[in-house]
């Protein structure tokens, strides 16, 4: 990430400024709804962080004082940049003809006999040089920073073995070191059972605790550890082993918990003090009682839910209500869910789920940053505060997922630096 721009910038004159300052983070329950709208407002920011957040009128003087380069915001959004939590940035070429395949009737299983699942992924990302690697996911970037996204955690995964995995998670170093986005790794090795572990996945998951985890974790090349908790991909008890090994060596768990099944992956995300358990489709009502009164971060990402067409959701309301913390993430990956789009994810939020407009950005940022361990740095546009911004041509903030599937960023900036503008 290159360093914070010293300039001042002055956003002056927005409809809206959202800045969700308040009371500690995270945000549960009627909170979640709570976005300090400052009506008429202005941002300074200078040093890559938030200086003072107001009316605009206000802050003209201090901005003059301190000769800020002056950002006319006519009438537009200003908000925090999205902290996406939850994506598979690193892949080699994409999964277009599996797409069409189960458009045309067939099953996974089908598919796979194809050529196509997640092991056709793991296939041509082993043929992948680590350059490609980089390469594809630098365009990617370019557009989540085109579309107002500001910080992104992204996996590894589709290695399947521990050389093929540290060379995504040094594609993902690479991109860190040249990327103007802020970019969060996880280790996520289990993600499928690769063939020569078929009906052993303890076997596996004792390599990847044995060899891999140490290895990351003494390189640094990971914060978080992941795994596949689910019926078809990893048991409790093996998630439960290797999260454990991650921790022990200082990397944090995140789990991809009751998907397809409720297999009580939400209960270890509590048990390990995971930050995050994703999905989360076949919670059951204990499930959220449970999450409600955890610091585990339920996050939903209801772009795979679309993509794979389906007619259910994640009960976003109940939980909410419950009192769970609520996040949105994109879960960008190649499989089930090819969009980047936050601000699509937050339209499905709202259709689809019953989310309000304010308690869907309260998710896709503060919750979302608190879930990745930076929400005293992001997700809000509090005085010290890292300037991750973005202005939006919209003049009322609930227009962002109304008109849904539209890109309505047109500036966006990175630690007080401008890095996106839209070329009209
Ligand atoms: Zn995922």
């Amino acid at each position: 990430m290159p360093p914070p721009s010293a300039r001042v910038l002055f956003f002056r004159n927005a409809e809206q400024v959202l800045t969700l300052v308040g009371p500690a983070v995270p945000r549960r329950g009627k909170d979640l709804a709570d976005l300090s709208l400052v009506p008429r407002g202005g941002v300074l920011t200078g040093g890559g962080k938030i200086l003072r957040v107001g009316a605009s009128h206000a802050l003209e003087g201090e901005a003059r004082r301190l000769k800020a380069r002056e950002i006319d915001c006519r009438g537009r959004v200003v908000m925090p940049g999205f902290v996406d939590s939850h994506t598979h940035l690193v892949f080699a070429g994409n999964r277009v003809a599996d797409f069409e395949l189960r458009l045309l009737g067939k099953s996974y299983e089908e598919i796979a006999r194809a050529g196509g699942g997640i092991r056709s992924s793991a296939q041509k990302l082993a043929r992948a040089t680590g350059k490609d690697l980089v390469k594809q996911a630098r365009g990617f970037l370019r557009q989540f920073a085109a579309h107002g996204t500001t910080t992104i955690e992204v996996k590894s995964g589709y290695g399947l073995d521990p050389a093929n995995e540290l060379k995504i998670l040094a594609a993902i170093r690479e991109l860190q070191k040249t990327s103007a986005l802020e970019i969060v790794p996880t280790l996520m090795a289990a993600h499928a059972l690769p063939a020569e572990f078929r009906n052993r996945p303890e076997a596996y998951v004792r390599l990847i605790a044995k060899q891999l985890i140490p290895a990351v974790a003494r390189r640094r090349l990971a914060e978080f550890v992941d795994c596949f908790c689910d019926s078809g991909a990893f048991s409790v008890a093996d998630c439960r082993r290797l999260l454990t090994a991650g921790v022990q060596h200082g990397l944090v768990p995140r789990i991809h918990a009751e998907q397809l099944a409720r297999t009580g992956a939400s209960r270890l995300a509590i048990e390990l003090g995971a930050a995050s358990a994703d999905h989360l489709d076949r919670v059951t009502s204990g499930d959220m009682r449970d999450l409600a009164v955890s610091h585990v971060v339920a996050t939903l990402v209801p772009g795979a839910n679309f993509h794979l067409g389906l007619n259910s959701y994640p009960p976003a309301r109940r939980l909410i209500d419950a009192g769970a913390i609520v996040a949105l993430a994109s879960d960008f990956n190649p499989g089930t869910s090819p969009t980047l789009n936050m601000q699509f994810v937050l339209a499905l939020a709202c259709s689809q789920m019953r989310m309000t407009p304010a308690e869907a950005i309260s998710a896709a940022t503060l919750n979302a940053a608190y879930s990745l361990r930076r929400a005293d740095r992001l997700g809000s546009l509090q005085p010290g505060k890292q300037a991750d911004l973005i202005v939006m041509e919209v003049s009322d903030y609930r227009e962002i997922p109304y008109y849904f599937a539209w890109n309505h960023c047109v500036i966006t900036v990175k630690r007080g630096r401008v890095i996106y503008v839209e070329k009209k």
